[in-house]
């Protein structure tokens, strides 16, 4: 039975407890940062930063409401990002079979910073990012030496509000229609987002638009210049 997060936006109070929780548990460094005129911060993700809450201020029906997003890797089924990096170092994305996690392994240190670029771009959430101390790509690896020891992701441990769960895929599927069927009675736009596809579901209570640019799907057609540079990949592999 493969994992999944369960992350219920309705639910979060952008504490950021995970956010913190998560860096503390890859010991990632502090990040240099300023004041942008919002209470996200850092501004995005970064290798440092496999979490970030983002924050969305909106007016809805005449009052301000804050929106919270936990952002991270969704583990997808099917990653975009394994498949483009998989046309240049083998074994540089690699997927857990026991548990469906998605992970930028050292071999990634193999791929050219504009093969880097490549695979970031082929992310319909763009999430992963790379280390340019390291070479390395980075993101979210859902914990996973925490969950082969039979624990549950660091993020998960620290919410202490419902909104991050953890579990078998079929527990969590089943909470997130229950939890729908529940925030829909308050929020007739509340959906989950992409369910079907990926391993970590959102539960969020308005469009997902408004919660930031890659909360929605970035599904891009594939142009000529994609289609002849997927065909020609093989051949400058074997090129160098
Ligand atoms: S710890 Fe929970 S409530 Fe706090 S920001 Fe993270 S998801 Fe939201
Ligand atoms: S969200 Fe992006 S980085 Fe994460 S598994 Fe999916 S394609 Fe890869
Ligand atoms: S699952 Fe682990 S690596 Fe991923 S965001 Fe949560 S704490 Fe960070």
């Amino acid at each position: 039975m493969t994992k999944s997060i369960f992350i219920d936006t309705t639910r979060c109070t952008a504490c950021r407890g995970c956010q913190v929780a998560c860096k503390q548990w890859h010991d990632h460094e502090a990040v240099p940062t300023k004041q942008t005129g919002t209470h996200q911060n850092p501004p995005d993700l970064n290798p440092n930063n496999f979490k970030l809450v983002r924050f969305s201020e909106h007016r809805i029906e005449g009052r301000v409401e804050w929106l919270f997003f936990p952002e991270q890797c969704r583990h997808c089924q099917q990653p975009g990002c394994k498949a483009a990096a998989d046309a240049y170092v083998d074994g540089a994305i690699i997927i857990d079979e026991a548990t469906g996690i998605v992970i930028c392994t050292e071999k990634t240190k193999e791929l050219t910073k504009e093969q880097c670029d490549e695979i970031i771009e082929a992310c319909p959430y763009n999430v992963p990012r790379r280390n340019d101390a390291t070479g390395m790509l980075t993101k979210c690896d859902m914990c996973i030496d925490r969950v082969q020891a039979g624990l549950v992701p660091m993020c998960v441990k620290s919410c202490c509000t419902g909104t991050m769960n953890f579990g078998d895929r079929a527990d969590m599927l089943k909470l997130a229609e229950e939890r729908l069927a529940r925030v829909k009675k308050e929020y007739p736009k509340a959906e989950l987002l992409d369910m079907e596809d990926l391993s970590v579901i959102y539960l969020v209570s308005q469009p997902r638009e408004m919660y930031h640019l890659y909360a929605r799907r970035e599904v891009k057609p594939l142009n000529r210049a994609d289609f002849l540079a997927g065909l020609t990949r093989p051949v400058r592999n074997i090129l160098g």
